[in-house]
């Protein structure tokens, strides 16, 4: 079971705090989205969970553990990023395997691993190509792969489909919600896109300049905006 439980975290760069003393639970298992306005914070604050940033104030607990100044590799979470950042020379399997070499795992947890992604993410029949022989959303299902053979309890996703076309970020919003379920880990979904934060989420936390305005289910956030902001964002475009 893994809670992250972040605690008055204040991020600055410089003199400007992006992050401003934000409390956050995000329960063991949820799928929590983070919505707002680009610039608001959400890339930020999800670097900061995976130990890219450093904290200038407060604390994160992942699991049992304080992480809030630990190596991005100690804190059991994957992390994908917008752009997939694959390595070009490699196939996708060995994209896969990737992590898992580092971390040293034994060749067959490592196969049974990289099955089991490939399995989920329908990258089978894929397994020898490279990435310049795969399709904006193939590649974007390898970057997520690579993000889950390490099997991590919290899995952080910024803003993973807005690179693709409307009907392919239709198709992996469905099989996200489908890994979702399988896996039953804690994922911390970032977007500006309502549609997608409504139908993906547990829970939504709705920002603005670095400060949470709600966090309630996409029907409370939604039905019951708790201020203009959020009423401007979530509601309609009228
Ligand atoms: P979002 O992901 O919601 O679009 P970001 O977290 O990327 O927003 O950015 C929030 C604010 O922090 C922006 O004003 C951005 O310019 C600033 N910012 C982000 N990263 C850095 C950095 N490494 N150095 C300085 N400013 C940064
Ligand atoms: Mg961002």
């Amino acid at each position: 079971m893994t809670r992250v439980h972040i605690q008055d975290l204040s991020i600055r760069f410089g003199h400007h705090e992006v992050i401003q003393h934000l409390d956050l639970d995000v329960h063991s298992g949820e799928f929590l989205v983070l919505l707002g306005p680009s610039g608001c914070g959400k890339s930020t604050l999800l670097h900061t969970i995976a130990g890219l940033n450093p904290v200038s104030g407060g604390s994160i607990h992942i699991g049992e553990q304080d992480a809030t100044h630990a190596e991005p590799s100690q804190r059991g979470v994957g992390m994908v990023f917008q752009s997939y950042a694959l390595y070009p020379n490699m196939t996708v399997r060995e994209n896969l395997a990737f992590p898992l070499k580092m971390a040293k795992t034994p060749p067959a947890e490592l196969d049974r691993r990289v099955a089991a992604a490939a399995d989920m993410l329908q990258l089978g029949p894929l397994l020898q190509r490279r990435p310049g022989q795969l399709s904006g959303g193939q590649r974007q299902r390898v970057a997520i792969g690579r993000a889950i053979v390490r099997e991590a309890k919290v899995l952080l996703l910024d803003e993973p489909l807005s690179n693709l076309d409307a009907k392919l970020r239709t198709d992996l919003r469905r099989e996200l919600k489908t890994l979702h379920q399988r896996l039953g880990n804690t994922m911390i979904y970032v977007t500006h896109d309502q549609v997608e934060a409504m139908t993906l989420a547990t829970r939504i936390v709705v920002m603005h300049q670095g400060v949470i305005q709600q966090i309630g289910t996409p029907a409370e956030v939604y039905d019951r905006p708790k201020n203009l902001r959020v009423a401007g964002f979530v509601g309609s475009p009228a």
